[in-house]
């Protein structure tokens, strides 16, 4: 009888320790998956990563249009189908803003969010998107800036240039060079700002307000955007 009881005593010691093991293992497996999920690029879809910044928002509007569209407005709507169609080419994408608010109170507190956002996150590139206005209305057409010194800001202002360009070869204009803008100056990543038109031209204004123009200049900011991750 005793060494019965001696027997059925391990087997249910050994099956505890069994259960502690498995239980242990099972909390050191889901340890590791938290940790790979939380560690930035393991847990994304892919491995590249654009920032699009739709400029302005909520009080601060931006420029106006001769229209009286508002530039705030413009970049927000061609940033969203620029993430729709990065999303299908499989890059994942961050936005800013997503609706009308500004990032902070002021427009300085508001440029060092967004700079933040791009440092925090490091994508591959962030892109700043913007409409111009000047005060000759017959002024028209997109222009890529990058922050003077940066080749990888240039190539990739480059690639976006060439592709908004050939919406309207007419209109074509040149990447250009800065090195006094906040976003420029501050973001540690290569970042570029395109304006993707003038709200002071009126047919170009009207263009902008269209969501079939706005399409059009969102695949080609994407397609130059893509030729340069892949080319890299
Ligand atoms: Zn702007």
């Amino acid at each position: 009888m005793k060494k019965k009881a001696g027997v059925i005593l391990l087997m249910a010691v050994l099956a505890a320790v069994m259960l502690i093991c498995h239980s242990a293992g099972q909390r050191l497996l889901e340890g590791v998956k938290k940790t790979s999920e939380t560690s930035g690029r393991a847990g994304r879809m892919s491995d590249q990563l654009v920032v699009l910044d739709p400029g302005h928002g909520g009080m601060d509007c931006g420029k106006q249009g001769v229209n009286g569209i508002e530039e705030k407005e413009v970049n927000l709507k061609i940033s969203l189908q620029i993430k729709e169609i990065l999303k299908k080419e499989n890059i994942d994408v961050v936005l800013t803003r997503e609706d009308d608010d500004r990032l902070a109170d002021t427009q300085r507190a508001d440029l060092e969010e967004r700079v933040s956002i791009m440092n925090t996150l490091k994508p591959d590139l962030a892109v700043s998107i913007h409409q111009n206005s000047y005060s000759d209305a017959g002024v028209k057409g997109a222009q890529v800036f990058y922050y003077e010194g940066s080749e990888a800001g240039e190539e990739a202002a480059g690639a976006v240039q060439e592709k908004l360009n050939q919406i309207d070869p007419k209109k074509a204009r040149e990447v250009k060079a800065n090195s006094t803008y906040y976003i420029l100056k501050n973001a540690d990543v290569p970042v570029i700002i395109a304006e993707c038109g003038f709200l002071s031209n009126p047919e170009e204004a009207e263009l902008l307000a269209e969501e079939e123009y706005q399409r059009t200049v969102a695949e080609a900011v994407a397609s130059g955007v893509v030729l340069w991750l892949n080319g890299k």
